[in-house]
């Protein structure tokens, strides 16, 4: 298996990954309609052993989720890119730092009772109207 690289925008924070999964989860949550420009934000599930940050050190924006857990949202301070959220069961980290991002598809939709009309849900992947 070959190791990914991850960036932001600008570069400074760059992490690596072992082997990443190329399927992620699309949540259309209000926070990631904010966070991500309007509408949905991307999410991989990668295991914490299989991912770390080589370079940087991302900021932190704590927040409660609609779920009502805290959820911290990492972000570059210099451009502003989305890192990951570290939930309460796990990490997720944005497909948009890969630069294979052509090779990921969405598996699930999570929270599309909030999809707003800027991009449609494909409801033929597993789609919880909340949280999953
Ligand atoms: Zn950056
Ligand atoms: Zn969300």
């Amino acid at each position: 298996m070959s190791k990914e690289i991850g960036k932001c925008l600008c570069g400074n924070i760059e992490v690596e990954c072992d082997e990443l999964p190329k399927v992620s989860v699309a949540c259309y949550c209000e926070d990631c309609q904010k966070a991500s420009g309007g509408g949905a934000s991307y999410n991989i599930v990668i295991p914490d052993d299989d991912i770390r940050i080589l370079k940087g050190i991302p900021s932190i924006y704590n927040v409660l989720a609609e779920s009502g857990n805290k959820v911290e949202r990492l972000f570059c301070s210099d451009c502003g890119s989305a890192i990951c959220s570290k939930l309460i069961s796990r990490t997720v980290w944005k497909a948009g730092l890969f630069s294979h991002l052509k090779d990921i598809q969405v598996s699930t939709n999570v929270w599309a009772s909030r999809a707003n009309k800027l991009c449609k849900v494909d409801t033929d992947k597993t789609t919880f109207e909340e949280a999953s």
